[in-house]
């Protein structure tokens, strides 16, 4: 073992590591680095390969490249709105190319007098005076320097205002000097099984390479001891929790009881299964899709094992997850238990609740609606079924876990579009039963499966990845704000033919009010000038609820043909006759977003429409609304986003704990997720809390998934 004398050296606080100093200790401190030790495991974010750099005269329009070259000219242009742009030529024999910066003037003053050589990197674009990197990261290359650093392959670290590349480089040398002090959490094994290097050699490789190649196997190992120590923790929760007492639902034995054993008992469970979906055929008004019986398949499967279910159901928008919800109710009560259905919304409570009557009534089982605006009486009598267990379906809101509604024999819950709640505390649910009720999440937010593997790690995961047969696909089209008219003109012809239509104002994250005044500004423009023949009703989130719902109401009867709303409707509202949707400065949206606002339309039997209104400020603008305009798979869309945008903005990553990954990256490194997950699954079984010597360092890497008493956070 080592420690003692040798690990104090990276508990030294960062201050006195050589090169840091007390000036630019706090600096390191904003970076979160705080010893020695963290400065070892302070990953770079890119590496320059400057053995080898391209000759300026070779760049090519659209690369990012390195340069490295003299300084010829330096000027600086002062713009209009007194913006200053600054350009340095820099050249070498094959050529020269512009550095630009808006705005900069501490480089100005910087490169002012500077005339030698420079290493920039950056996108190479096509400016007007040749070849440009605009706002490109530099470095000069002064005499005291190492010309080594010049030579290698070099590091870049993540910086904050005032620290500089050859500061980090320094302190991390300097570091360095301690990194055989590093014990490896890895085992032997494991490290032997993917022939990684260990941990002394990885960390000296990752911040100082000697090859490529090098530097990928070091980078590996490390990405997969990172993800080890987040899948331990997920893997570790869901063997304790896992454990835990639950309801075993007898839904085998429904038909046939009481069981005798044998060849009896395996009869019993098939007809007990064919006799509920016998009853689930009679209950449905058309024939399940092979996805929803795979799902309903797996749900009752769960809810047969004696531990509480916890999966979750991810569907895109329309694909019948509330179908499915209803079978997973019926088999709660027709095993003798209560099922509660929380919604996110007041509005889509009671859609829920109309839906679930709709099925139930007809075979005389009660739903009972418990939302918080019926009078104080209707809710206590309502209140009292749920306690009698007069009322075996609730369906609510939020509110239903969270205030004293008492249940009689709560066995199931059900969570619609768990992302606007947050976190579902199990302690609150512990408290409504007995016994731990199993639990149902569905999600209409699609999560690519690998992804979902992380963020949902100690969840089940189902998907509804069908749609009911005879959808007509959504077509979308995306126009300039140049082409309003044809817009108007189209909404006018599909009112006209007696369909109605949807105006989503963009959402401005800073601040409701201004995303209000948007919708106030829009409605009023389009009510008094470009529809100013149609019936034009307004919603936003600043309404009270009970104006919303009239608005709703009203919309949904006919009464107004043109519907101008923040994204409130993003949930909930289902009104078939709606077919066209105009998103106003779709740019805004998140792709994921857009597609959950586009399913409000294509509801019906009709050709439904979304029509994209933006501007094409960037490539990347372009890139994602023709997503849009290619696709309606709400799978292929988000995995398109996390290409584009990275994992940071999807909903649930955050939380988990991938956001601040230190060296992996959930897009590029998914099959060393895989294989993290493999052994941890593998390692949690075999020593559930590592408690063998062989995983005591190992320990200490596990991150464990936050928030223990909730059972899932998304979004
Ligand atoms: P989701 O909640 O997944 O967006 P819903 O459960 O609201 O979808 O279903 C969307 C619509 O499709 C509803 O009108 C529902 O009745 C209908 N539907 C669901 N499953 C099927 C199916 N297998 N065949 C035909 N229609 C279906
Ligand atoms: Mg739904």
């Amino acid at each position: 073992m080592k420690g003692g004398a040798g690990s104090a050296g990276l508990r030294t606080e960062i201050q006195y590591v050589r090169g840091v100093g007390p000036r630019n200790a706090p600096l390191f401190a904003r970076l979160g680095l705080a010893t020695m030790g963290d400065l070892l495991h302070f990953y770079p974010r890119r590496y320059e390969d400057r053995r080898r750099l391209p000759p300026i005269g070779s760049l090519r329009i659209g690369e990012s490249c390195t340069v490295r070259g003299r300084v010829v000219a330096v000027r600086t242009q002062s713009l209009r709105g007194g913006r200053t742009l600054l350009r340095v030529r820099v050249a070498d024999e094959t050529g020269a190319v512009e550095l630009t910066w808006f705005n900069q003037p501490w480089i100005a003053r910087r490169l002012a007098d500077y005339r030698g050589e420079i290493i920039a990197f950056g996108a190479v674009k096509d400016g007007n005076r040749g070849l440009e990197i605009g706002s490109p990261e530099f470095e000069l290359i002064e005499p005291d320097d190492d010309p080594e650093d010049f030579r290698r392959i070099v590091p870049v670290y993540p910086l904050t205002e005032g620290l500089s590349q050859k500061a980090v480089r320094k302190a991390v040398r300097h570091a360095l000097e301690h990194v055989a002090e590093l014990e490896d959490p890895l085992p032997e094994r494991i490290r032997a099984e993917y022939r990684f290097p260990n941990l002394v050699e990885s960390v000296r490789q990752v911040h100082w390479p000697t090859s490529m190649e090098e530097l990928r196997r070091a980078r590996e190992r490390l990405v997969f001891e990172e993800f080890l120590g987040l899948q331990l923790g997920i893997q570790m929760k869901r063997a304790e929790t896992g454990g835990e007492p639950g309801i075993a639902f007898p839904i085998s034995r429904l038909a046939c009881s009481p069981v005798g054993g044998g060849l009896f008992a395996e009869l019993a469970r098939v007809e007990g299964d064919r006799s509920l979906w016998d009853e689930v055929h009679r209950m449905l008004p058309f024939e399940l899709t092979r996805a929803q019986k795979r799902v309903i398949g797996e749900i009752w499967a769960d809810m047969e094992r004696p531990h509480p279910m916890n999966r979750l159901i991810q569907g895109d928008v329309g694909s019948g997850k509330t179908a499915v919800a209803a079978c997973a109710i019926l088999a709660a009560v027709r095993c003798g238990y209560q099922a509660a259905l929380m919604a996110p919304t007041e509005i889509l409570a009671e859609q829920h609740a109309l839906n679930l009557r709709r099925l139930f009534e007809p075979l005389d089982i009660r739903v009972e609606l418990l939302v918080g605006k019926l009078t104080a009486r209707q809710k206590a009598h309502a209140a009292a079924r749920v306690g009698s267990g007069q009322a075996p379906i609730v369906v609510g809101t939020h509110a239903l876990i969270q205030e004293s509604v008492r249940f009689a024999r709560l066995g199931l819950v059900i969570v619609d579009e768990q992302h606007r709640f947050g976190v579902l505390q199990r302690a609150a649910l512990k408290a409504k039963a007995d016994v731990v009720p199993d639990v149902l999440v569905m999600t209409a937010t699609p999560i690519p499966r690998t992804l979902s593997m992380a963020v949902y790690g100690d969840l089940d995961v189902s998907v509804i990845d069908e749609l009911p047969p005879g959808r007509r696909p959504v077509k979308t089209h995306w126009k300039r704000p140049s082409q309003r008219a044809s817009v108007y003109r189209t909404v006018r012809e599909l009112v006209a033919q007696g369909r109605q239509a949807y105006f989503v104002c963009p959402m401005i994250e800073e601040s409701e009010k201004m995303q209000t005044q948007a919708a106030v500004d829009l409605h009023y423009r389009l009510s008094t000038h470009d529809l100013s023949n149609l019936r034009v009703g307004l919603l936003h989130g600043q309404m009270k609820s009970a104006e919303k719902e009239e608005v709703i109401e009203r919309f949904r009867r006919g009464e107004i043909d043109v519907l101008v709303s923040t994204t409130v409707i993003e949930v909930g509202v289902d009104v078939p006759n709606a077919t066209i949707m105009v998103i106003e400065d779709a740019h805004r949206f998140g792709l994921a977003q857009l597609h959950q606002l586009r399913g409000r339309v294509g509801r019906g039997a009709e050709q439904s429409y979304c029509i994209l209104i933006a501007e094409a400020t960037s490539r990347e603008t372009e890139e994602r609304l023709e997503v849009l305009v290619n696709t309606n798979d709400g799978f292929k869309i988000a995995e398109k986003d996390l290409e584009i945008r990275g994992p940071g903005d999807i909903a649930g990553v955050r939380q988990c704990g991938f956001a601040d990954l230190r060296i992996a990256n959930l897009v590029t490194d998914v099959e060393w997720l895989e294989r993290a997950r493999e052994v941890a699954i593998r390692i949690v079984r075999d020593d559930p809390r590592l408690e063998r010597p062989e995983h005591r360092k190992l320990r200490e890497t596990v991150r464990r998934p936050p928030g223990e008493a909730s059972l899932v956070t998304v979004g």
